[in-house]
Parts: C-alpha cells; sequence; structure tokens
C-alpha cells in the first residue's frame, strides 16, 4: 500500500520538499509519495494525527510547529527546548515529533565553518520559530553567548526567558544596541556566527536583515533564507568579503533527517541533492 507523506503549512506551494523527498523515495524504490497540503491551524491538530495513525508521517512548516509541537505524544528533546516540531510520525502506536531544523542547520554550519564555534559569541536575527532552532543549534555547537535581535522586542525578550535554561551553560541574551552589541566581544569570546532567522530575503525587494557594516569582525553568515541564485544578502555579504551561506544546505539536511525519522535508514543524499539542485534552475 502507498505511505502518504506529507508537508502540512500554510502556504506550502512554494516548497521544493516535495521535489527532493519524491527524489528520495524514487531512488530508494519506497512505495509512498510525499505532497504538500495547505492547512489552517484549526485542521492541523486532526489532520496529523490521521495522517500519522493511517501509517503516514510527514513534515510541519510555517505558521504550524508550534500545533505540531503541542499535538505529538512523544517528543525530543530539541522539540520540548524549542516548543515546535517539524516531523513526525508514528512509532510504537505513539506519535513522535522531532525539530530537525535543529541538527539541519548543525550540519549546515559544520559544511560551512573551517572551525568549531566553541566559546564564540553569536547573533541570531529574529524571534520566531526558525530563530528558537538557531539558537539550540549555535547553543549545541558550543557558543558561549548568543545575542537575539528581534524588529519586536518583546518577541526576542520571550524567547530568551523561556530558551536560557535549557541551553545553559551557553548565555542567552536580548541584543541591546551600545555598548553591548553584537560587534563588542566579552573577553575570552571568539567571533561567531550571525543567523538570518527571519522571513526577510524571500522577496528580492526585502532590506537586508543586517547591514554588512554591521557586521561582528570575524564573523560567518549563515542566511536561513533560500532564493533561487542566492539571496541578496548572501551575495552582498560575499560581494564584501564575508563568508556566507544560504538556507539550502539546512532545507536539505532537515529533509534527509526527517527522512531518516519515517522510514529508519540513512536518506539518499545525492539524489535529494541533485533534486533540490534541478529544481532551482526552473523558474
Ligand atoms: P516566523 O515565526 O514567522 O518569524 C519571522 C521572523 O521574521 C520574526 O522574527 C519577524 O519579526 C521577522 N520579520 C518579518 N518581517 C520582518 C521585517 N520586515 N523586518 C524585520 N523583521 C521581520 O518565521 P520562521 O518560521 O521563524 O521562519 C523564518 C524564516 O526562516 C522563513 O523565511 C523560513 O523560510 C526560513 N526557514 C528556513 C529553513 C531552512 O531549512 N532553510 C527552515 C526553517 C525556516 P517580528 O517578531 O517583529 O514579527
Amino acid at each position: 500500500m502507498t505511505r502518504l507523506l506529507v508537508l502540512l503549512g500554510d502556504p506550502v506551494a512554494h516548497s521544493l520538499s516535495p521535489r527532493f523527498q519524491n527524489a528520495a523515495l524514487e531512488a530508494e524504490n519506497l512505495d509512498a509519495r510525499y505532497i504538500a497540503l495547505r492547512a489552517d491551524g484549526s485542521d492541523l491538530a486532526g489532520l496529523l494525527r490521521g495522517i500519522a495513525r493511517a501509517g503516514g508521517a510527514g513534515n510541519v512548516t510555517l505558521p504550524h510547529k508550534g500545533i505540531a509541537a503541542r499535538t505529538v505524544e512523544v517528543s525530543t528533546e530539541a522539540v520540548r527546548l524549542t516548543g515546535a516540531c517539524n516531523t513526525f510520525w508514528l512509532e510504537d502506536g505513539a506519535i513522535h515529533g522531532d525539530n530537525t531544523d535543529v541538527d539541519g542547520l548543525r550540519g549546515a554550519i559544520g559544511a560551512l565553518l573551517d572551525r568549531p564555534l566553541d566559546g564564540s559569541r553569536s547573533l541570531v536575527l529574529g524571534a520566531g520559530g526558525a530563530a528558537r532552532a538557531a539558537v539550540l543549534a549555535l547553543a549545541r555547537e558550543g557558543a558561549a553567548t548568543i545575542s537575539v535581535r528581534n524588529r519586536t522586542r518583546s518577541r526576542a525578550e520571550r524567547l530568551v526567558e523561556e530558551m536560557a535554561d535549557g541551553v545553559a551553560p551557553t548565555r542567552l541574551e536580548v541584543w541591546t544596541p551600545v555598548p553591548d552589541s553584537g560587534r563588542v566581544e566579552r573577553s575570552g569570546e571568539g567571533p561567531g556566527m550571525v543567523v538570518n532567522a527571519t522571513s526577510l530575503g524571500l522577496r528580492e525587494s526585502d532590506p537586508l536583515p543586517l547591514d554588512p557594516a554591521e557586521m561582528p569582525a570575524g564573523s560567518v553568515a549563515m542566511d536561513l533564507v533560500y532564493a533561487k541564485g542566492e539571496t541578496g544578502w548572501v551575495r552582498r555579504l560575499r560581494e564584501a568579503g564575508w563568508t556566507a551561506a544560504d538556507g539550502r544546505e539546512m532545507l536539505l539536511r532537515q529533509g534527509a533527517l526527517s527522512f531518516e525519522r519515517w522510514w529508519g535508514r540513512p536518506a539518499p543524499m545525492d539524489a535529494m541533492r541533485k533534486a533540490l539542485d534541478s529544481s532551482e534552475a526552473t523558474p
């Protein structure tokens, strides 16, 4: 019987996940299909439970990762600490949930950086679900301090309040302009990573999430947003001599980790990467 895998979110039409997940299913000769389903928040819990109990599994994306975290019955530590779930499946009769964005981002950081983040000071732009995954990923990579900078300061304050204990001994703080800015390092703290976890960059006309002139010296930049031909922020940073990458590597790696949760076997990364690269070549 064909197994149903879904992406639940709103909007989902633009998502590249169906392309590389179906390529993975084909490469592994699995009788299953991955489809994107636009879902209202009020329908999310029912859809997730029904699909999982019928033997299916899936991903959850914006804006429903929080509802998914409250719906699954067995949560990983990543779900508990971020309050967000992007992957669900049925195991031993219970609906399990994970947040593979965290380890997906850790993998992407490893692919970009040629040094560990141990003892570093990093800056996260944004305070939504992606920012929460970024905070946990940076903490698990050994960041000494993480500053969270967000348009709506109260949301950054809430993130820090809710996550500070869970990421200790990493120090988590709300970014404040001067003198305690992302540019100033405490003694013993090296330069780390600047992560764009805002939605700025989805449209070519968006302002940059951070002016390159404000980049902390020695940092590298990771944009969680991805766009055809890379995001404007990544292009501008590279032109100015910074090391920077967009969100494609994280997208691929979180998808591969989801595949592994659903099937209990390694994901065919080459086939997934090929599908992702070729899907970007088409308008
Ligand atoms: P979210 O919960 O809606 O949060 C959006 C964030 O962007 C908030 O911090 C918001 O600030 C900020 N923002 C929105 N418009 C802004 C503007 N005009 N100026 C300044 N800040 C603005 O979304 P999310 O789930 O965290 O996702 C954020 C981004 O990460 C999305 O683009 C998503 O595609 C990307 N993402 C990528 C991957 C990947 O695998 N590469 C995985 C997950 C997410 P306020 O709080 O002030 O509204």
